[in-house]
């Protein structure tokens, strides 16, 4: 079943300085439950556009985006984020981070503190709830960052180059735990990046980019096993 269509989406930007810049054109996505769809493309091909859109942090020029049947018009609960560059609020120790959503959401304390707490350990961040963002390696940041889109429980997270600031070894773990929880909480994954082997060993569909004029180019279904396993 799809969870969410991409319905001839397309995206101009007008700024004074350069004019017109079509980021996406005319794109047609569906994503079916439980896929690990990676985006993959250069920079500059559309793929962080059409993240936003989907997110509803940006509103497409043409064109529909429909989660579970109905249109996409703010950012919700419903879909996790995870960004390149870590959006953790720095005066919020990881454990509060972890609960913000919830937090706004009218969750009572403990109930929060509890569910926080498990996905955590999920990410093998259990005895760091009391740390700052500041004092945790760029690593354990995003692991925070996945904890909170997590806890959210979204039906889809959606994530912009999420290892892309972080060193070889620690990315490599990083794909590694993140592959464990999609099998173990059964997400529905759209993740972008402009890495060729990333994008093939994490997605269980590869949708490949052009650059010009911002469309897919190709969509590709991978045989599903993980080489490092
Ligand atoms: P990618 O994520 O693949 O690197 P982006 O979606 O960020 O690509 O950008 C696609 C195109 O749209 C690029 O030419 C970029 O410069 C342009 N673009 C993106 N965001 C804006 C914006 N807010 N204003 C103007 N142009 C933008
Ligand atoms: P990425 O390559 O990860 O997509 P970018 O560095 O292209 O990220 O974009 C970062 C931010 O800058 C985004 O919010 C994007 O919308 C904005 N942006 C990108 N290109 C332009 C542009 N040409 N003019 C104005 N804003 C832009």
């Amino acid at each position: 079943m799809n969870i969410l269509s991409v319905r001839g989406v397309s995206r101009t930007f007008h700024t004074p300085t350069q004019g017109s810049t079509v980021a996406l054109q005319a794109t047609d996505l569906d994503v079916a439950e439980n896929d690990f769809v990676t985006i993959l493309g250069p920079s500059g091909c559309g793929k962080s556009t059409l993240l936003r859109i989907v997110a509803g942090l940006d509103e497409p020029s043409g064109g529909q985006v429909l989660l579970d049947g109905k249109p996409v018009t703010a950012p919700g609960a419903d879909r996790g984020m995870v960004f390149q560059s870590y959006t953790l609020f720095p005066w919020l120790t990881v454990l509060d981070n972890v609960c913000f959503g919830l937090r706004e959401r009218g969750m009572a304390r403990g109930q929060q503190i509890e569910l926080a707490q498990g996905f955590l350990a999920k990410v093998g961040l259990q005895k760091f709830a009391k740390h700052f963002p500041k004092q945790l390696s760029g690593g354990m940041q995003q692991r925070t960052a996945l904890a909170r889109a997590l806890a959210n429980q979204p039906r889809m997270l959606l994530m912009d180059e999420p290892f892309g600031a972080l060193d070889h070894q620690t990315r490599e773990l990083m794909q590694e735990l993140l592959l464990g929880i999609w099998e173990s909480e059964r997400k529905t994954v759209l993740f972008v990046t402009h890495d060729i082997d990333e994008a093939i060993f994490m997605g269980s569909r590869v949708v490949v980019m052009s650059a010009r004029p911002g469309r897919i180019k190709s969509d590709l279904a991978v045989p599903f096993e993980h080489p490092r396993h």
